[in-house]
């Protein structure tokens, strides 16, 4: 019969959240179990569209390190969550009690739901084994077409073209990047990705694929039929809240787990982190926002283990992004989940180096930095420190 054990701190999700927050919890010498579903112990995920992929990195130099000294349970779900009783049930039956724990069980790939969509040939990108997968079944493919035109899209698209293969980027949106950085900042990338040869295809809706048992074309709705050998779908993510939802935390309207500044779930001694986490960001004036980008969850898992030791912390370091389309380019973010009405352009777009920034009625929500152009720290004082900026300010 499955046992029951109490410990001090538990951590659901073994990603990038629950890891940090993880290292933190045992840097302050607290008792910590980290649970995971994965095969694998913490990793770091970007490789899997970049180096991984590519086959210039391995799985092992994925791992994060400094976890030498956690308990971690890999293979892992836990089941429920009794809020009340501060009770977790695992896969296996046993019972965890626990003083706090910390929701950071990630996000799920958003499945295309078209005709032909389980042929072979057809992948999506969240763990390590999609990119050998995709890796093997790209060695015999000649042509791939990358459906997104958000960052795993146009990372796989320029990682595939490195590797040798025809690809073409299919999008809803009329540039790549078009949603977080602007149609201006994305024409530049389109340009960017044709230059090496990507074909790029906007405004283009998958309607079906087609192919014996496996996939062959990829045909949108205005009757256009792209060949592929293979498919990489990156049209978004889905806040995992199975766990959330069935343990009666409340939800937020971007479909997360609803947390205050101090990234407390409506359940007490509860908290959330990462992906699955729609916090009130003090930095967007108190509105709930969710963000899915690497650093946002390791310092999330940081500020939410400080509080489960009672710190009371807000969150409130500004996210940051970054992407590598191969070795073309490289493009860092500041800011996040914010809409804006002005763009400004510093530096030169011609020459490759160059930064925009996203102005709200003047004050500054984000800046993107393109290249290394060297806007980044002054971007993100700016927008800590919800300041209002002209154009001179910014180009000088
Ligand atoms: C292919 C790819 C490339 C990326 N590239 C970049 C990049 O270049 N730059 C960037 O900033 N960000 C990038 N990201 C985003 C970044 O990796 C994520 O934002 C980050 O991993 C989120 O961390 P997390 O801890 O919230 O979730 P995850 O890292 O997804 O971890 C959640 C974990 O919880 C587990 N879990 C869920 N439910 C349960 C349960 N009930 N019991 C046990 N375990 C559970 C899941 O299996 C998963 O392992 C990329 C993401 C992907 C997929």
């Amino acid at each position: 019969m499955a046992g029951s054990r109490r410990v001090e701190h538990l951590i659901v999700g073994a990603g990038t959240a629950g890891a940090a927050a993880a290292r933190t919890l045992r840097a302050e010498g607290a008792e910590v179990l980290l649970v995971g579903r994965e095969l694998d112990p913490p990793y770091h995920r970007p490789p899997i569209t970049k180096g991984l992929l590519q086959g210039v990195e391995t799985r092992e130099s994925t791992f994060f390190d400094g976890l030498e000294d956690i308990e971690l349970l890999t293979r892992t779900s836990v089941m429920a969550l009794d809020t009340g009783a501060r009770v977790a049930t695992l896969q296996s039956k046993e019972e965890i009690e626990y003083g706090s724990a910390l929701v950071a069980t990630g996000a799920m790939v958003r499945r295309l739901n078209a005709e032909g969509a389980q042929l072979d040939g057809i992948h999506y990108l969240r763990a390590l084994a999609n990119a050998e997968s995709l890796r093997r079944d790209a060695e015999q493919a000649e042509r791939v077409v990358c459906v997104g035109g958000s960052y795993i899209g146009c990372e796989a698209a320029a990682s595939l073209t490195a590797m040798g293969k025809r690809c073409t980027v299919v999008m809803l949106e009329a540039e790549p990047l078009e949603r977080g950085f602007g149609a201006r900042a994305g024409h530049w990338f389109r340009s960017l990705l044709e230059s090496h040869g990507v074909e790029v295809v906007g405004e283009g809706s998958v309607e079906a694929f087609t192919g014996g048992e496996r996939v062959e074309a990829v045909q949108l709705d205005d009757g256009r039929s792209l060949p592929a050998d293979v498919v990489v779908v990156g049209v978004g993510v889905l806040p995992d809240v199975m766990l959330a939802r069935k343990s009666g935390l409340e939800l937020g309207d971007t479909g997360g787990v609803r947390c205050d500044a101090q990234l407390r779930t409506s359940a007490e001694g509860v908290y959330a982190a990462g992906d699955v986490c729609e916090y009130a960001s003090p930095l967007h004036d108190g509105r709930h926002v969710r963000i899915e980008h690497e650093d946002h969850a390791e310092r999330q898992g940081e500020t939410a283990a400080r509080n489960m030791l009672g710190a009371g912390a807000e969150h409130r370091t500004v996210p940051y992004f970054f992407s590598d389309l191969a070795d073309w380019a490289s493009l860092e973010y500041v800011g996040g989940g914010a809409e804006w009405d002005e763009e400004v352009v510093n530096g030169s777009p011609d020459d490759g180096r160059f930064s925009v920034w996203y102005l709200d009625r003047g004050r500054v929500r984000g800046v993107l930095d393109v290249n290394s152009h060297g806007d980044l720290d002054r971007g993100r004082e700016a927008i800590e420190q919800g300041a209002r900026l002209t154009r001179p300010d910014i180009v000088g």
